[in-house]
């Protein structure tokens, strides 16, 4: 046993601290990132998840406050989808979850998008990886591209939004101005689980599952015509169409789909959903 120190981040309030850590943890672990939770009290107020790597390295800092119920709903089975070729541990070893949920925020809002990222042999598969996680829903205009690249280029690439170490640039359209929360929930799973191919394919369907979901209520709207919707009304239609019931925090994150990436379909109309039954008399 070999204790470490270990230097993290509150994702949340931003304090910081060195912590004492066990590294045999890592070193009998399997997985390629390994995830460590941090309780309330030990930097700050916070809970968060802690992702280091083999070498002892903080990766990434991801809160952990916000747990949405994930909709129980049978998709299409993806067991002979080619995402299975993929060897995901390849992806969890290089990129890292704020990444994911940063990439998965881009294709649920139609952003075209490039991540700098400076592995030239990898980048050809992780565009590949994602394509086939959204290859039965959502279109993904979705470019890795090495800086060297990128500064080449840089005068014709000013309509994309840029994901580089962290940061976003170019967010013309704000698509970032809320919180992650539910992406990062999507990345988070997708790293947790440690099973390789069960974990690409749970992501896949969670991203199919908010694609039917989403275009569900975007047939309603254009049907009805009804432009203003309450999360009670549109629980109702996904338990008649689906035969589920939806959490209301997982109702606004489909809101963010309809109004961003449904917008053309929409006529460029904005849809209103309220949290209030009274907005549907
Ligand atoms: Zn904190």
């Amino acid at each position: 046993m070999a204790i470490k120190k270990l230097f993290v981040r509150c994702p949340v309030c931003n304090k910081q601290k060195h912590i004492d850590f066990d590294n045999s943890i890592i070193l009998n672990s399997g997985k390629s990132l390994i995830p460590i939770e941090i309780p309330k009290k030990l930097i700050c107020e916070d809970a968060f998840m802690v992702y280091v790597d083999k070498n002892c390295v903080v990766r990434d800092c991801v809160s952990f406050d916000f747990t949405v119920e994930l909709p129980d709903m049978e998709v299409t089975d993806n067991q002979q989808s080619s995402l299975l070729e993929i060897d995901s541990d390849k992806i969890r070893l290089n990129l890292y979850p704020t990444l994911v949920a940063q990439i998965l925020r881009c294709m649920f809002n139609k952003a075209r998008f490039i991540v700098i990222f400076n592995t030239p042999i990898l980048n050809r598969l992780y565009e590949r990886f994602f394509r086939l996680l959204s290859e039965d829903s959502f279109s993904i205009d979705i470019t890795f591209m090495q800086s060297r690249k990128f500064k080449l280029q840089k005068n014709e690439l000013k309509d994309r939004i840029i994901l580089y170490r962290g940061k976003i640039l170019n967010d013309n359209k704000k698509i970032f101005r809320y919180p992650l929360n539910f992406e990062e929930l999507l990345a988070k799973n997708f790293f947790l689980e440690s099973n390789a191919k069960t974990s690409s394919i749970m992501l896949k369907n969670e991203v199919l599952k908010a694609y039917l979901l989403s275009s569900t209520i975007v047939d309603f709207i254009l049907k009805s015509n009804i432009y203003r919707l309450t999360s009670v009304s549109v629980d109702e239609l996904i338990y008649k169409e689906h035969g589920i019931h939806l959490d209301f925090k997982y109702i606004r994150f489909l809101n963010m789909i309809i109004n961003n990436y449904f917008i053309s379909r929409l006529r460029n109309k904005k849809v209103k959903i309220s949290n209030y039954f009274s907005d549907f008399l």
